[in-house]
């Protein structure tokens, strides 16, 4: 069988191993060195091109509406977590009755442990299911419902893996606390999230006097939205502003400014992209936020 295999950067250094493993039983193996950055990020092209009979993605759970015409196979990657770490969590949450748990997909596995262990210790716990992610309580970068639908319900929302990427998405008006159980590091990251808020509420004033916007499309199966860009471009131009629909597979900032004219960007990729604020010298707005902007010029 011809197989190409896909992983994230952080597993990147797995893929000789799979990839002997898989020639020893005699397939024929490719091994795509595109960068991947999630589950919406498919290799398709790639897969497309060789005429593969699958792909192997590592490192992330299902997460297109629509199946691909190449067959996929998920290969999630399971990290566990050292469940004893978890009583450093609690000095922090004295007076919490109630709390919203979210973990990402290489911890999924064990949430059931980590809610028991809260329970035990008198907090109940709520647990939401996402749109895009597969497993209740799991958030991605651009899916924080799984936090978001049962927040109303608890005093705050507690996420438990590393690194700040996931529950950054997390904007909700409760404290949101991310602890790291490998360092049993406990950090409140509403401050961060409301300077988030305030930097879309910056990018919204800015955008306010533009008049030549790009439409940032982006090819990646999981982030293709073209009915919205068409929808954006229709509805600045009724507003009397240039717009123009601006497509590729990875959105590089640095070809984007060649576009000189462009005043501000409208996203309908990634949705995280409009954070990577210092990479563009212009304002960059989701198309949720585009709402905003035509209904603040009447
Ligand atoms: S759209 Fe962005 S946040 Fe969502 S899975 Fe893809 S890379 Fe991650």
């Amino acid at each position: 069988m011809k197989i190409l295999l896909q992983f994230p950067e952080g597993l990147k250094q797995k893929a000789f191993e799979e990839a002997d493993k898989l020639q020893k039983e005699g397939h024929h193996v490719f091994i795509s060195s595109s960068p991947c950055y999630g589950a919406c990020d498919l290799c398709l092209d790639e897969a497309r091109a060789l005429k593969v009979d699958k792909i192997i993605h590592f490192g992330h759970s299902e997460y297109l509406q629509e199946k691909p015409e190449i067959s996929v196979e998920y290969v999630e990657w399971k990290v566990d977590v050292p469940i004893d770490n978890l009583s450093a969590i609690l000095p922090h949450l004295k007076g919490v009755k109630k709390l919203a748990l979210v973990t990402t997909v290489q911890h999924i596995h064990q949430l059931p442990e980590m809610k028991k262990f809260l329970e035990k210790n008198g907090i109940s716990v709520l647990m939401g299911k996402g749109c895009f992610a597969k497993y209740e309580g799991q958030v991605l970068g651009c899916d924080p419902t799984a936090a978001l639908s049962v927040a109303e319900h608890a005093d705050c929302i507690l996420f438990i893996g590393t690194g700040k990427f996931h529950p950054t998405s997390i904007l909700s008006e409760k404290p949101v606390y991310a602890f790291d159980p490998f360092s049993k590091t406990f950090t409140d990251l509403s401050p961060e999230i409301k300077k988030l808020g305030k930097r879309r509420q910056g990018a919204l004033a800015k955008a306010l006097d533009a008049k030549t916007f790009g439409i940032l499309i982006s090819t990646k199966p999981g982030q293709f939205c073209p009915h919205i860009a068409e929808w954006a471009k229709k509805e600045l131009e009724a507003k009397g502003k240039k717009a123009y629909l601006l497509v590729s597979n990875e959105l590089n900032p640095i070809s984007l400014e060649n576009f000189r004219k462009i005043e501000c960007y409208i996203n309908t990729a990634c949705p995280r992209l409009s954070e990577d604020t210092e990479m563009f010298s212009k304002p960059i707005l989701n198309a949720v936020d585009l709402k905003e902007l035509l209904g603040l010029w009447g």
